[in-house]
């Protein structure tokens, strides 16, 4: 059976994350959505790092919580009601993560997830995307090649979450063959030894660092390649699944933070000698997004528990990623209608909600990508 609720741990953790997210980052998101690209701030990490809460989905055994995608989920979607860039970077971590988790060997494992979990801030990047190839991931130009004990790496990557703050990058290449890379594989390569970061400037999610980057003869020991040529595509599209759920999840925060500020305003607001609310042109809008924001959550919920069960998740999670997208922007765009010029003040959460719920449709797959796979499967 699916339960519609949340078991006690669950509830705890939920609360942890929100209370404390609330009284160390809430106070700060105005600031962070204006710093500039090159000034990473690290104090909303920190606070996650305390909780041991960047990549809650590493195994105990390897000092993390070990929390099921679901219960991940659950803690991206507090987060990102909360600061949606810094879930970015929570989900950008654990993209990094998958492919080591599920595909790497034992000293893999011990070395890169270990540090990512001690409670110092840290974090990893996720690198597919290329100037080319974004997305048609069959397109992709950098590649490896042996040389002498190890290999070396060539291609530049764009558009990568937490790309000039990671530890570690994993990097999607294919093997070199004459010049054009061939199957692909994920190789780990440390922060020091990308040739050069060029941040980009995002609409939203700006908290969070993006930076395209250059690999230019980059070292990498055989030691840090993971898994084998046959099982590289499938270990990509393992990840990519896993990660969409994830990204659902950060659009149902973002949805319920922008409708619950809509909803207390409109409880409040009065015009015409009572409450906004009391007009059904402003009740059932509301009533709308609440509807949708239920739907979408369920629909992450459902792809996490596949993910969990190990089932066929591919469909579910395209589908939870594509809904949640969509409700994401809906209910971000009808928060500013009924909010007024409240809503549309630059200084309102609301207009960092809006531009945050965009990425949605962009990111893990754009929405045309999403239905691309699910006719696939229909
Ligand atoms: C803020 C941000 C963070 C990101 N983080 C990461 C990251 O951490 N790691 C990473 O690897 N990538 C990351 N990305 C990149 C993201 O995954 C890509 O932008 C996305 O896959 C789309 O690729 P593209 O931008 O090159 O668009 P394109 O592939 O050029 O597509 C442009 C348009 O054409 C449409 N289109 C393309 N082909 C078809 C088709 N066959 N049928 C119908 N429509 C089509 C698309 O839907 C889209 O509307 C990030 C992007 C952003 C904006």
């Amino acid at each position: 059976m699916i339960a519609f609720q949340m078991s006690e741990e669950q509830m705890e953790l939920v609360s942890l994350v929100r209370d404390v997210l609330k009284s160390e980052v809430e106070p700060l998101v105005l600031e962070l959505d204006r710093r500039e690209e090159q000034d990473f701030d690290w104090r909303p990490v920190e606070t996650l790092a305390r909780l041991n809460m960047v990549a809650p989905i590493v195994p105990e055994e390897y000092g993390g919580r070990g929390l099921d995608f679901v219960t991940t989920a659950l803690i991206i979607e507090e987060v990102a009601a909360v600061c949606a860039g810094l879930a970015a970077c929570m989900v950008g971590t654990i993209h990094a993560l998958l492919p080591i988790l599920v595909g790497g060997d034992e000293e893999q494992k011990k070395r890169f997830l270990v540090p990512l979990v001690s409670h110092k801030p840290a974090l990893a990047s996720f690198a597919l995307t290329e100037p080319k190839g974004g997305s048609d991931i069959q397109r992709l130009d950098t590649h490896y090649r042996p040389a002498g004990d190890g290999f070396i790496l060539n291609g530049i990557k764009d558009y990568v979450i937490n790309g000039a703050v990671a530890d570690f990058v994993t990097v999607c290449a294919g093997a070199s063959q004459d010049g054009r890379p061939g199957a692909y594989q994920f190789l780990i390569v440390p922060r020091d030894r990308i040739k050069a970061t060029i941040n980009r400037r995002t609409m939203g999610i700006r908290y969070s660092n993006t930076a395209q980057l250059v690999f230019e003869d980059t070292p990498v020991t055989k030691e840090e390649l993971i898994g084998h040529p046959d099982t590289g595509y499938l270990l990509l599209s393992q990840t990519l699944d896993c990660g969409r759920a994830l990204i659902g999840a950060i659009q149902v925060g973002i949805a319920r933070a922008a409708y619950e500020q809509t909803l207390s305003y409109a409880r409040t607001r009065e015009q015409f000698g009572r409450p906004i609310f009391s007009n059904q042109g402003v009740s059932f809008p509301l009533v709308e997004m609440a509807t949708a924001i239920d739907a979408a959550r369920f629909m992450v919920w459902r792809a996490c528990y596949l993910m969990d069960q190990d089932g066929d998740y591919t469909r579910a999670s395209s589908m939870a990623r594509l809904y949640a997208g969509q409700v994401g922007q809906m209910v971000t765009a009808r928060a500013i209608d009924i909010m007024g010029a409240a809503g549309y003040n630059d200084d309102s959460l609301l207009s960092i909600y809006f531009r945050d719920a965009k990425v949605c449709s962009i990111v893990g797959g754009t929405d045309n990508v999403q239905k691309m796979i699910i006719a696939s499967l229909l």
